[in-house]
């Protein structure tokens, strides 16, 4: 049964304003400006007093859970001013104990009962969540007046609580209640006096998860602190009681296992990996991350806990390097390469400043016409001491350095330019194809940035073509689907490139707007001989078929090849044996002279479109 309030509720809004007097002997003296500020209690009566200096939190609302007035126990519990706190919902400062939302159960309670009391986490504004105890009662209003909440908070953390919450707040993550850095280096350092002691080796792994930014920005930070805390336990859980696993960063972990061989922290390391690997499932949504691992050991490599830890980081770096998901022990040579590695990421921040690097073209032959359809630029870097450098040498730097979507949006820009100034000095209509990264198109502007250098190069959008890898499409479909739907709104053609080397959904690549799958030249290269790989060209031009793409083969190298691709429906052809990729130069007056180095396929075919 809900409970009546005996007098007229000052917290009705149409008592706001009534002169100082008029509010006394009323049992709630809070009242509500016409703004929806919070005055302050009026009048001297004992109600109101005992309201105000309630050690309890009491916050009133309406029947949606409003905020319409609260004492001051209330405020400092949250850490919000009356400004601050007027309007907001009850709701919104609570949550349940794994962090979800109570509201519907509560509701169901109080409609039925005119009651609801449980446990809530309060979300302090300033300060980590308080576990407390919320009871929430229907007030009926009288005659016309409208009934209201009134929620009373009591805090459940003891003043001995209150010390270990300190003490966790000042050594632990909130996020996994892992050690910090500082409790970290504490326990490296007692590890490493037991360690001098018995003689015993100790290993010091550093852990960073591979593309977790790219979780984060897909899936907001709410599901990135949860992915973050699934990592912590599972690595965690994997451990002896003696071992120490800390998050010392944002996605970054350290542990150290004493009284250790370096083969069991190499087994120790793979463990920890395959545990971060399995997938997680948050609602509907499965998130896979992975992992890299860098170890160093004592006394082998150094004997200080921030050396060691400097020594692990760097490891880490170098296995990051070779590819995600992996590990590897410091060494010695590793130190001396990747100091070399961070003279060529300076190198390239330079180039990227100074306009040091440079696109190369690669036509794209109409199967039907013979003649090029298309280019794909290709970036090339002209080191002053190291000669020109293909893609595959410094693209991994400028991922690591965190330059890719710079150096993405300097080739898209570049590009269109060169392909509108081409089309303005009276050269054929060209569609330009130019390679997209995973980080650029993952940006949250990805299709802004797209929109702007089409805008600022006048190149009309559908001579602008992107080439995604299948990796790239699969990381996060979902949000892959939205940015092709967005690119093709904006009438730029997107092709899967390398097709046929990662995992493709089929149910995705249907909801994919496309325009062309690339046949990867693995499988090209085979065409001519292997029946399987010709086969796997037919099966790709079939499917192609029955998603209304075009088909481009690339890495098409000889005369045998290209028969073979032609019949088997292949529209567009790119390759050495029709032109590799070339400087501007050479590639304009192959243009002009409207001529291609391979003669014209002998079997033409029907396009799709
Ligand atoms: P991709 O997009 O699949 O580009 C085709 C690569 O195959 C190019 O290598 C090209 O030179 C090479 N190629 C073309 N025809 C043949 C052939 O007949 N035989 C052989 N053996 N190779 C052939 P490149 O220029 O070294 O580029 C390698 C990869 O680097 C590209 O693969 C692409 O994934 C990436 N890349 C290149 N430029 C960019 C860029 O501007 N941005 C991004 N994000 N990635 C780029
Ligand atoms: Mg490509
Ligand atoms: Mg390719």
């Amino acid at each position: 049964m809900a409970a009546t309030l005996e007098r007229e509720s000052p917290f009705d809004p149409g008592v706001a304003g009534s002169p100082p007097g008029r509010t006394g002997g009323k049992l709630l003296p809070l009242s509500a400006t016409a703004g929806g500020c919070l005055e302050p209690p009026r009048g001297e009566d004992l109600g109101s007093r005992a309201f105000e200096e309630a050690p309890n939190g009491i916050v009133v609302t309406d029947v949606d859970g409003r905020v319409i007035g609260a004492n001051a126990a209330f405020y400092a519990a949250v850490s919000l001013d009356r400004a601050e706190l007027a309007g907001r919902n009850l709701w919104e400062l609570v949550t349940d104990r794994q962090g979800g939302d109570p509201s519907s159960v509560a509701e169901a309670s109080l409609a039925r009962a005119g009651r609801w009391a449980g446990p809530v986490w309060l979300l302090q504004e300033r300060g980590p969540r308080r576990g407390s105890w919320l009871t929430i009662s229907v007030v009926e209003g009288r005659g016309a007046q409208p009934p209201r909440r009134v929620a009373v908070w009591t805090d459940l953390v003891s003043p001995h609580d209150r010390a270990r919450e300190l003490e966790q707040l000042a050594f632990y993550d909130p996020v996994t209640g892992l050690p910090n850095r500082t409790l970290f280096q504490d326990r490296l350092l007692q590890a490493i006096h037991r360690a001098r002691r018995s003689g015993q080796p100790l290993a010091v792994f550093f852990l960073d998860l591979d593309g977790f930014k790219r979780v984060n920005d897909a899936l907001g930070h709410r599901v990135g602190d949860l992915l973050m805390a699934e990592v912590g336990r599972r690595l965690a859980s994997g451990l002896r009681a003696s071992d120490t696993v800390a998050r010392i960063g944002g996605d970054e972990f350290s542990v150290v296992l004493p009284d250790v061989e370096p083969a069991d922290a190499a087994l120790v390391a793979r463990k920890m990996l395959a545990a971060v690997a399995a997938p997680f499932q948050y609602g509907p949504q499965k998130v896979a991350v992975s992992a890299s691992i860098g170890i160093a050991v004592f006394p082998a490599d150094a004997e200080s806990p921030d050396e060691l830890l400097a020594l692990a980081d760097e490891a880490m770096y170098e296995s990051k390097g070779r590819g995600p998901d992996g590990y590897r022990f410091y060494s010695r040579t590793m130190h001396a390469r990747s100091l070399a590695q961070l003279r060529l990421e300076c190198d390239l921040r330079r180039a990227l400043e100074d306009g040091c690097l440079n696109l190369h073209y690669q036509p794209q032959l109409d199967v039907r016409t013979g003649r090029i359809a298309a280019v794909e630029a290709l970036v090339r870097w002209h080191h002053p001491r190291l000669g020109t450098l293909p893609p595959a040498r410094f693209l991994p730097i400028a991922r690591e350095a965190g330059l890719l979507a710079h150096l993405g949006d300097w080739v898209m820009r570049r590009a269109f330019g060169r392909a509108r100034a081409w089309r303005d000095a009276g050269g054929p209509p060209l569609r330009m194809a130019v390679n997209v990264s995973a980080e650029q198109l993952g940006l949250p502007d990805a299709v802004d940035r797209v929109a702007a250098a089409l805008i600022d190069s006048r190149l009309e959008p559908r001579f602008a073509e992107l080439e995604i890898t299948e990796s790239v499409a699969m990381a996060n479909p979902e949000r892959t689907a939205e940015t092709l739907m967005d690119l093709r709104a904006l009438g730029v053609r997107v092709a899967i490139d390398d097709f046929g080397t990662g995992y493709s959904s089929l149910s995705y690549l249907q909801r994919f707007p496309l325009g062309a799958l690339k046949v990867d030249r693995t499988f090209v290269q085979g065409v001519d001989g292997d029946p399987d790989a010709a086969s796997i060209v037919s099966i790709i031009v079939a499917l192609a078929r029955k998603l209304g793409l075009e088909v481009v083969a690339e890495g098409v190298e000889t005369r045998g090849q290209l028969d073979v691709l032609v019949r088997a429906g292949c529209d567009l052809v790119q390759g050495f044996l029709l032109g590799r990729p070339i400087p501007e130069v050479p590639l304009r007056a192959l243009l002009a002279s409207g001529s291609q180095n391979a003669p014209p396929p002998s079997a033409p075919n029907p396009s799709p479109r």
